[in-house]
Parts: C-alpha cells; sequence; structure tokens
C-alpha cells in the first residue's frame, strides 16, 4: 500500500450499507442521503482529542467506541433513532494496526445501532476524531432541554461518577482491580438509544450528562425557566463507586466526584406525575436501572439536599475548555 490518505479511506473507512436511505455514501464529493417525510433530522458532532478527552494511553478500539457513543448518546438525549455518521480524523502518521483495530471496532459499533458511515476527511496532525451523527425523530416527539415543567420528576439512567473514578484510576496509577468497571465506563459509554427512542412517548425534557450532572441539569433549568430539588441520598452510585469512596476517601462520598466531573453518559429526563409508571416500565423492559433523583421547581434555583435537610452548593460545574 502506497498509504495516501485514499488508500486509508478504501481500506479503513469505506463500509458496505444495508440502509436504503444512503444515496451517496463514501467516494463523492458529498455524502446523500434520503429523510424520510414526516421525519426532522437531528444532527451532531463531538471531537475526541488525545490527551484531552481521553489519556494517551486509551486503547485504538476504546477510542472508536467511545467517539461513536458520545455522539449517539446526544441522539439519543433528543429522543432520536441514529442514522447516519461522518468521520473527520487527524492521525499523526499510518499505523496499520491501530488504524485496522479503530476501523474494525467503528464498524462493529455502527452495525449495532444499524447507524452508515457516509463520509468524512482525513488529514494528518495530533490525534483527534470528530464523528458528526445524524438521527430522525418524529417531529412533535422531539425531547427538549426547555421542556422541564415544575412538579415533574427527575431521573436519571444508570450510576453516576464511575467514569470519573475511571480516569481518575488511570491519571494516578491507582492499579486496583477492583475498579476496573470505572475504567471500563470511562472508556465503553453505552448511549441509551433503545430506551430513549421509546421514552419520547413519556418525556418531553432530556439531556444527556456529559459535563457532569451539576452542570447538565444547570442547561434544563436554565433552558425551561424552572429550579430542581435534587436528593443526594437518592443519586445512583454504583458498588465500585462505593468501594472507591470506601478505600480512597475515608467512606465519605465525594459529591464533586459524582456530580461536577464528566463522561457519565447517561440521560436526565423529566416525567409528569401521569408518565411515571409507564417510564419506570419502558426501562423495565430494556433492563436500564432509572433512579427518580428529585423534581422540577419554580424556584429558579437548582438544590442539591442532604437527607438532613442541608443544601449543599457546587462552585466547580463540569468540565470546560478554557
Ligand atoms: P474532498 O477532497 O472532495 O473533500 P476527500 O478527499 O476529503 O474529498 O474525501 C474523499 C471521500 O472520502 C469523500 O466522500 C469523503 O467524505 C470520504 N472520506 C474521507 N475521509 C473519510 C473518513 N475518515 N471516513 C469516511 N469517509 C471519509
Ligand atoms: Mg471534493
Amino acid at each position: 500500500m502506497d498509504n495516501s490518505e485514499f488508500d486509508v479511506i478504501k481500506k479503513y473507512f469505506t463500509f458496505s450499507s444495508h440502509r436504503e436511505d444512503v444515496v451517496i455514501a463514501v467516494g463523492d464529493d458529498c455524502a446523500v442521503v434520503a429523510v424520510p417525510a414526516g421525519k426532522q433530522l437531528l444532527v451532531t458532532t463531538d471531537t475526541l482529542i488525545s490527551g484531552v478527552h481521553f489519556p494517551v494511553s486509551t486503547s485504538a478500539e476504546d477510542i472508536a467506541y467511545k467517539s461513536l457513543m458520545v455522539n449517539l448518546s446526544d441522539l439519543a438525549a433528543m429522543g432520536a433513532t441514529p442514522a447516519w455518521v461522518t468521520l473527520a480524523i487527524t492521525l499523526p502518521d499510518i499505523d496499520e494496526q491501530w488504524l485496522s483495530a479503530f476501523s474494525n471496532q467503528f464498524s462493529a459499533v455502527l452495525s449495532d445501532f444499524d447507524v452508515s458511515l457516509i463520509g468524512g476527511d482525513t488529514t494528518k496532525g495530533a490525534l483527534s476524531i470528530t464523528v458528526q451523527a445524524m438521527g430522525l425523530c418524529n417531529q412533535e416527539k422531539i425531547l427538549r432541554r426547555d421542556q422541564a415543567k415544575p412538579g415533574d420528576k427527575v431521573f436519571v439512567t444508570g450510576y453516576l461518577g464511575d467514569a470519573a473514578i475511571g480516569l481518575h484510576a488511570i491519571i494516578d496509577d491507582l492499579n486496583d482491580e477492583k475498579l476496573s468497571a470505572c475504567v471500563d465506563k470511562l472508556n465503553r459509554p453505552e448511549a441509551r438509544v433503545c430506551f430513549a427512542e421509546e421514552l419520547v412517548e413519556y418525556s418531553q425534557c432530556a439531556i444527556d450528562i456529559s459535563d457532569g450532572l451539576v452542570a447538565d441539569i444547570g442547561h434544563i433549568i436554565s433552558a425551561s425557566h424552572c429550579g430542581a430539588h435534587i436528593n443526594l441520598s437518592e443519586l445512583p452510585i454504583s458498588s465500585s463507586a462505593q468501594y472507591y469512596f470506601k478505600q480512597y476517601h475515608k467512606s465519605i462520598i465525594d459529591w464533586s466526584m459524582v456530580l461536577t466531573r464528566g463522561d457519565d453518559y447517561e440521560l436526565c429526563f423529566t416525567v409528569n406525575s401521569e408518565n411515571e409508571r409507564a417510564a419506570r416500565e419502558l426501562a423495565d423492559k430494556y433492563q436500564l436501572k432509572i433512579s427518580r433523583i428529585g423534581e422540577i421547581t419554580d424556584s429558579g434555583r437548582l438544590d442539591f439536599v442532604t437527607e438532613e435537610n442541608e443544601v449543599i452548593s457546587f462552585s466547580d460545574t463540569g468540565f470546560k475548555h478554557f
């Protein structure tokens, strides 16, 4: 192989697609897709930069997996069904082994979600991966940040804080087998796609937790012009995270770790009392843990409240690049 960018594209980024709505995929100046009548197109993009969004030691497979999942998670946050992605990749060199591992994993995740890679860009430089994901949703069903209403119950999927602990375990070389589930959560987040596709029947408002619950629920309350009362005792902490706090934090839960770091990729959504039961049944259907963590209020404040009714405030709200 003479290693031109076109050979790389052909060998590693040209997958066969079974989607009938892909008119032209990789190979022309633009991709062409057919958006079905009655659906709206939802578009999102996220960049992962080596050393910023993942430790430099992260494997090609994990980078491929995560670069797709973080984008699929944005689609899930709005109730969309993923359909197509583009991939803009910047590589320091052409490392066949790395590219092969990346490509195989990328392709596997795409197949799992019936998503087609329809185009992209390939350049040389420090390792960086930008995926743009496109999905479809019925117009009136889209989940939005600005649709929370006072009285709605606030739910989250899964557990919070594991990825932050996983990152800490890697960066500080904790080398503790018992934290491997947290490292997995960092490298292999699960976008809650199937659950969200059906959640649109029972909820109008959701966000994915990428920058920590404090920041992300903060986006909901500012967009919806409301407040929220969140009970710390209801927040879902995994057994691995509990082990971590016991072993490394004097058995005290470090709430800033749970609530203000990134990479959870769980959903936070609101449902009114009428739909609460249906939302729980839906979670059961997908064997997905959901926790009711509080309620939307009209206070304009975001209150995190202890069992003793003490209100905790967080000064450090989410990862910021600048
Ligand atoms: P152009 O110069 O016309 O912008 P490129 O040479 O960048 O086109 O890319 C050629 C074709 O390969 C295009 O269809 C583009 O979408 C696709 N492509 C380039 N890089 C990637 C990639 N990493 N993954 C998928 N498709 C890619
Ligand atoms: Mg062109």
